[in-house]
């Protein structure tokens, strides 16, 4: 696709996605419909690794058996509103065994599905143990999956995370007994996860309707095949380069994203920074290690804030779409150590936003993520061009008690945005006279907020007791 134009990114973007509509088979419809309602609503993710009888990590796969009383532990996490996604792979089989039954299934599958070279060698991978890349085109290989997945789904778990499915690279396979053409690329895809994957899902939502499927990162073409991505490392990106939310700017709500790593290893401000890009990128607020968060009064406060707002924000997460992120001017440049393997310097705005398009409504998020306040203009003329409301009215959700939902301001002369340390607002913009419905979204939002605000005393204690300390500021 080759077009003209004359703007930035976000541009760029749209042009794309008006492509894709009309012509990529793995774009999915909005509102996302195959994907059940509890995981597009989904606040927080909490996604469980090592929950296999071996009880570790990249190991013994592809056998994926739970140990004695995970069953019933799923049961009871489910009864306290807490959904399970379990870890599995579906790229990779190790080459260790620890049962003769074990090495004969990986003479008579693994070997021969396995991606084979120009000469016939097999293709390893090294993580904690040497496993062979498998060709997602071998039948064999696929249908050993096929039991996997279906016997994990019957232990009652709300959905099957698919480690590697669009990270892993694909690799072109010269085995002639898989069916497709020899080192034509099209083992991976076409022949492969498009083909095997996608009965898969359609198989087992039939048996388990309420099901979902996650994969390991975000790459396009597995859109259809996936309700999730984890967004485990999208800020992995060099010190110093800017990061835009150019893949949610296009696939937000068609595909849901499921957060950031966050670890132990962070230092405290990137907490903050990470979850707060979270929130205004329309994605579920996690992954995070749950003591990471468990063990601080003003991370649990901070993230339990984002989780309301982000449930008040999703008619637009859903079934709207992100629009253009506002240019705020004045706001000081953050830096926090973002981590990953190593430190990872990146700066930040003090507030981050993210402008919501639903029909002809806009609701604009902002997030304080330093330990002081910030005081903002907040130029809205741009975006309000974006909708035909014919007498648009701005509907400030910023959690001041004195502070009536239904009272519109001046959509072009209104007063700074004003937010306490870590603190959240809403921006509303819709017609002056507002429906039934309308209504009902800008005053539960303004309730939300005001809850929140409610509620955050524990973290305005916090960021009193420990001021700038924790940021480093300066203006930018
Ligand atoms: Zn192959």
């Amino acid at each position: 696709m080759i077009e003209a134009f004359d703007n930035d990114w976000f541009d760029a973007g749209q042009l794309y996605k008006r492509w894709l509509s009309g012509h990529a088979p793995w774009f999915p419809s909005l509102p996302r419909d195959d994907t059940p309602a509890w995981y597009r609503d989904l606040p927080i993710g909490v996604r469980w690794y090592a929950w296999m009888e071996h009880r570790s990590f990249d190991r013994w796969y592809p056998h994926f058996v739970a140990y004695d009383g995970f069953v019933p532990l799923v049961k009871e996490i489910q009864q306290q509103g807490v959904r399970v996604i379990p870890y599995m792979n579906y790229r990779l089989w190790d080459t260790k065994w620890r049962t003769e039954k074990e090495r004969e299934e990986f003479e008579r599958i693994g070997r021969p599905s396995a991606v084979k070279d120009r000469r016939g060698h097999i293709f390893t991978e090294k993580y904690n143990s040497l496993f062979v890349v498998m060709c997602p085109a071998a039948a064999g290989y696929q249908q050993k999956m096929r039991g996997e997945l279906e016997r994990v789904a019957g232990y009652g778990v709300d959905g099957l995370y698919l480690d590697q499915v669009s990270a892993g690279r694909a690799l072109p396979c010269f085995d002639p007994g898989h069916g497709h053409a020899l080192g034509g690329g099209d083992n991976w895809l076409e022949h492969g996860f498009w083909k095997y994957l996608a009965r898969f899902r359609e198989e087992l939502k039939r048996s388990h309707p309420d099901l979902i499927f996650e994969v390991e990162d975000m790459a396009e073409p597995y859109a259809h095949l996936a309700d999730g991505f984890l967004a485990n490392r999208s800020f992995v990106i060099d010190p110093g380069a800017r990061r835009l939310p150019l893949f949610p700017s296009i696939y937000a709500g068609r595909v849901q994203f499921t957060g950031r790593n966050v670890s132990y290893e962070d230092p405290q401000e990137a907490y903050f920074h990470k979850l707060g890009e979270m929130l205004v990128q329309g994605e579920q607020i996690g992954p995070t290690t749950l003591l990471v968060t468990l063990g601080d009064e003003k991370r649990k406060a901070f993230l339990k804030a984002l989780a309301h707002t982000r449930h008040a924000l999703l008619p637009y997460f859903n079934a709207g779409e992100m629009a253009r992120p506002l240019e705020l001017e004045g706001v000081p440049t953050v830096s926090a150590d973002w981590g990953y393997y190593g430190p990872r310097i990146l700066d930040s705005p003090a507030v981050l936003n993210g402008v919501w398009k639903r029909g002809d409504s806009l609701a604009v998020v902002f997030v304080n993520v330093t330990a002081e306040a910030v005081a903002t203009d907040v130029p809205l003329a741009a975006a309000v061009r974006e909708i035909r409301a014919e007498a648009p009215a701005l509907y400030r959700c910023e959690g001041a008690s004195d502070q009536s939902a239904a009272e519109p301001l001046d959509a072009r002369a209104q007063p700074p945005l004003r937010l306490e340390p870590y603190g959240v607002a809403v921006w509303m913009i819709d017609e002056r006279s507002l429906d039934a419905e309308a209504r009902g979204r800008v005053e539960a939002m303004a309730r939300t907020l005001r809850e929140v605000r409610a509620h955050g005393a524990c973290l305005r204690a916090a960021a009193s007791a420990a001021p700038a300390a924790t940021n480093s500021m300066s203006s930018g």
